[in-house]
């Protein structure tokens, strides 16, 4: 294991709670693998400290930092940077050092991409249904828009929730043209859905037996379609079996977590991130 001397530089995730955070595990393995003077830190940062602990980060020249719940929309007007993707997505979940301050984006929608694109498809043909309407459901919908999908149909089960979601991308600097839809039409939206997303935690360890679509609703999914569980535990979800089942393809959430975090190490180090070294180091980890 290499030594933190005195030249050791930082780099850290914040959040409240922060101790399960899975950062730490993969962006420690990348750097030991690079062999850089780099550590990677769980900082728990409480609401009322973010502003205090920001300056700090600033005062100890900390290189980098990534953002968990809940900081993730609070961090925005503390940057003097933030792109147009976390802008349109509304959250930050990726911060760097420049001259002119802290800069910020949101690399989930690249994440989310990654395994997407080893699937030669006409986009601009395909629909996506997006199961939630939480802060997943918003990098998925970003990464709907640059993949070019022909429509875009969001689900949820609260309807002003819905319909502020929908709201929110009118003016957002990615245009999309989204639906919004209640759980009870997916029986009419999923035959013609070319991707299916499970933006809900429905499924996550420990309920396993739990998905998000009952049996009966789940053999209306299209053969051939994409269906992607940003969940990564278990492997597969009963989402993702209930797919196979009707011939889908299906893509757990792992790579999304790793390529989101290979894509912030990038940013940090301006250099190439050892991904396998990260998926496998992830996937000891989790025992998968
Ligand atoms: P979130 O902001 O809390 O959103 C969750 C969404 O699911 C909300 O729209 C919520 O509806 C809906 N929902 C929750 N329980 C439901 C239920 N029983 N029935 C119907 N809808 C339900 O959470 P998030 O941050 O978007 O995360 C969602 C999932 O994605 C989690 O499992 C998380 O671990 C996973 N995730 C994975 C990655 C990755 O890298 N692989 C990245 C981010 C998130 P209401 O708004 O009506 O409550």
């Amino acid at each position: 294991m290499k030594l933190i001397t005195g030249t050791t530089k930082l780099l850290g995730v914040i959040g409240n709670p922060i101790k399960h955070s899975l950062s730490p595990v993969m962006h420690n393995a990348a750097i030991a693998a690079l062999g850089l003077d780099y550590v990677y830190v769980a900082l728990p940062v409480a609401p009322s400290d973010l502003a205090t602990a920001i300056a700090g980060f600033a005062a100890i020249d900390l290189r980098g930092f990534s953002i968990t719940i809940p900081h993730k929309q609070a961090i925005i007007p503390l940057l003097n940077q933030v792109s147009d993707v976390a802008q349109a997505i509304g959250a930050v979940n990726t911060v760097w050092r420049t001259e002119q301050g802290w800069s910020g984006t949101n690399t989930d929608v690249i994440g989310f991409l990654a395994p997407l694109k080893i699937y030669d498809r006409d986009w601009s043909q395909t629909t996506a249904v997006i199961l939630g309407n939480g802060g997943a459901a918003r990098a998925v919908v970003a990464g709907c828009a640059q993949l070019g999908c022909a429509a875009v149909k969001v689900v949820g089960r609260d309807r002003q929730k819905l319909a502020a979601f929908q709201q929110s991308w009118v003016t957002s600097p990615i245009p999309v043209e989204l639906s919004i839809h209640t759980w009870d039409e997916l029986p009419s939206l999923l035959p013609d859905a070319d991707l299916i997303v499970n933006s809900t935690p429905i499924g996550m360890h420990p309920h396993d037996q739990a998905s998000p679509l009952e049996d009966a609703i789940a053999t209306q999914i299209a053969q051939g379609a994409i269906a992607y569980d940003l969940i990564y535990t278990p492997s597969p979800t009963r989402f993702l079996r209930q797919a196979q089942q009707q011939g889908a393809i299906a893509i757990d959430g792992l790579e999304m977590l790793v390529q989101q975090g290979a894509a912030a190490l990038e940013i940090w180090l301006g250099q190439t991130a050892p991904v396998e070294v990260m998926r496998q180091a992830l996937r000891d980890y989790l025992g998968l």
